[in-house]
């Protein structure tokens, strides 16, 4: 069996960062470790090839790092913060969702979520998912689960499949104000499937 390392002994926890309460989790050690790195990348690559993904959606910005190491030999699309994806100024509505939370248009798919501090929102371009496609989303952290789910959301809007999450730290504690974490959140989107996999705890 190949060498096992303590992922846990090389995250540090900074409390009350970026604001009261929260409990962020840095993964800076691990990442400065190409051994530790690595072992990482691999197992979630486990998750990854497990499930039988064609591609990888990366989220931003720290997902970019995990699902450029796990997703090494696989197609990779950008899941962007908003107004980063270019698109030529011109770019007219195509749809809108009746809650609003979806927005489409000739080059892009806009997902607007989380909205108990304000509204953030997730961009894909489109085209770059195929009907039937096989997605695993990647990210470093899920806490409530609206990113992940926000991703979901632009890959299905696109056709895609989503195959597999998988996540370097989940916090099962991390719940939104409907009461809900990341793993049931994303349990419920995908009618009680759980396709949620995580190295660790918090
Ligand atoms: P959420 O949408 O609530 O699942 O939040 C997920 C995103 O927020 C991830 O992309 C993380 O980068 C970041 N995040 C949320 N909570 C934490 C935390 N306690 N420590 C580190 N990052 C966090």
């Amino acid at each position: 069996m190949d060498e096992m390392f303590n992922l846990r002994a090389y995250i540090d926890t900074v409390p009350d960062f970026p604001k009261p309460g929260i409990m962020f989790r840095d993964d800076a050690r691990l990442l400065e470790s190409p051994r530790i790195r690595t072992y990482a990348f691999n197992l979630m690559r486990g998750h990854l090839d497990e499930a039988g993904v064609d591609k990888i959606a990366a989220i931003d910005s720290r997902g970019f790092i995990y699902g450029t190491g796990a997703g090494n030999g696989l197609p990779i699309v950008k899941v962007r913060k908003a107004g980063k994806l270019p698109v030529p100024p011109h770019d007219p509505i195509v749809h809108r969702s009746e809650d609003g939370r979806l927005v489409v248009t000739e080059r892009l798919v806009t997902v607007y979520y989380g909205l108990e501090y304000g509204r953030d929102a997730l961009q894909i371009h489109r085209g770059r998912i195929q009907k039937g496609e096989k997605v695993g989303v990647v990210d470093d952290v899920a806490a409530t689960g609206g990113t992940a789910e926000a991703a979901a959301r632009a890959i299905e809007y696109e056709g895609g499949v989503v195959a597999c999450y998988t996540f370097l730290i989940e916090l099962p504690g991390a719940r939104a104000n409907d009461g809900m974490n990341a793993r049931e959140r994303l349990m419920e989107h995908h009618g009680g499937m759980d396709l949620v996999k995580s190295l660790l705890q918090f």
